[in-house]
């Protein structure tokens, strides 16, 4: 672990900071299932961080030393989901305060902001992540105790200057909260660029084989709200099971190889299907058709990630026919896998959605690229 300074996040990453277990020399580490911990004969616990499941798990230490390290954070937490891991942040405010956070995000969340904040007294004010003015025109000075923005934004994959967010947040005495679900810490490190929290849905790509569902939060410091945080995963029991632990720790080693994969074939279909006699637009932020392409070159490193939408020709109808005739492309919501998924967004939204009823979202995985345009060439034909 001292050799942290030195090495490359890939390396830090790969090797899970050099991870060796001290007990058994084991490169891999265990899977710890036991519930509880005991007590020697004076009643002390062999290890005083350890003394119930619901609490800890010493499983746990790889993934949330390997993701602070990636993210620039001083600890972090793993949560049952991403859900979970919001909630946790969430419920750390108060009756009075309010939160900020984008019309558009993934709407799960949104849909949960609502109803919570509507139940606990807590304000909620959305404002248009495409317009660069909107977050400085929303907040309110004194009241405004979280800035939530989620870059790129799912689904419309706007790529929000998170320095920017992190001063309108701080000068208004607010936290700024990242989900940087999409990007990951390969692509951004947003606590880098000032912010306070970062989320992830780490049932996407950190885990990134759709055999998990985890979340983590990542905290620039550790203070009195990032003690709530950690009070909160144990009292509302958001704990995460001790295979689905080992199994998250095994599918980062990948990250980087992962995301640059998926980032790379992204941005090769997306051009290929642009100017699609079939397609009215892609929706990438790789793409320089994109708004938020120009910024997006100077936040984000090393690609765009693997997320982008199509919007069909012919309407709604037509966008469900195309999901439906794909044979290589597998049609599951979620994303970040290493299988490319397709989905007819607003479907799985329903009723309410702001996503476009022609538009297919994608997650491009690390199949071959050519197999992935000859599918959906021969879905849109
Ligand atoms: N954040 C983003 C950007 C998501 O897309 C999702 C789920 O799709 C979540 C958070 C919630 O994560 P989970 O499904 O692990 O609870």
């Amino acid at each position: 672990m001292s050799k942290a300074k030195d090495l490359s996040p890939e390396t830090l990453n790969a090797q899970a900071l050099h991870h060796v277990d001290g007990h058994t020399g084991a490169v891999s580490p265990a899977i710890h299932p036991s519930s509880t911990f005991v007590r020697d004969k004076n009643y002390q616990l062999i290890n005083a961080r350890h003394s119930y499941g619901r609490a800890e798990n010493p499983g746990y230490d790889v993934a949330e030393k390997v993701l602070a390290e990636l993210e620039g954070g001083a600890d972090a937490l793993l949560f049952s989901s991403g859900t979970a891991a919001a909630m946790a942040v969430v419920q750390s405010l108060r009756p009075g305060d309010q939160i900020v956070a984008p019309r558009i995000m993934y709407w799960g969340l949104r849909n949960w902001f609502a109803k919570y904040c509507d139940t606990w007294g807590v304000g909620l004010a959305l404002f248009d992540a495409a317009d660069p003015d909107a977050l400085k025109r929303t907040v309110q000075q004194g009241k405004t105790k979280l800035v939530w923005i989620e870059t790129p934004c799912n689904p419309s994959w706007d790529v929000i200057d998170i320095a920017a967010a992190a001063d309108i947040a701080h000068e208004a005495g607010a936290r700024l909260a990242v989900d940087s679900t999409v990007a990951t810490p390969v692509l951004t490190q947003p606590i880098k660029l000032g912010a306070d929290i970062v989320v992830h849905s780490a049932t996407k790509y950190l885990n990134g084989h759709c055999d998990v569902v985890a979340g983590a939060v990542v905290t620039a410091r550790e203070d009195e709200f990032w003690q709530s945080i950690g009070e909160l995963r144990i009292d509302n029991g958001a704990i995460l099971g001790s295979l689905e632990a080992f199994l998250l720790q095994r599918g980062m080693r990948t990250l980087f190889l992962r995301i640059r994969k998926a980032s790379e074939s992204a941005l090769r279909l997306a051009r290929y299907f642009e100017g699609h006699a079939s397609v009215e637009a892609v929706i990438y932020p790789g793409l320089s058709s994109h708004p938020g392409h120009e910024f997006a070159k100077r936040q984000m490193d090393d690609g765009f990630g693997g997320m982008m939408c199509i919007q069909v020709k012919g309407g709604a109808d037509e966008a469900l026919r195309v999901v439906k005739r794909c044979n290589v492309f597998t049609r599951a919501t979620s994303f970040g896998g290493v299988e490319s998924l397709i989905e007819h967004r607003y479907s799985i939204e329903g009723e309410g959605s702001p996503v476009p009823k022609d538009w297919m979202r994608l997650s491009i995985g690390i199949e071959s690229v050519e197999d992935l345009i000859a599918d959906l060439e021969q879905a849109l034909k």
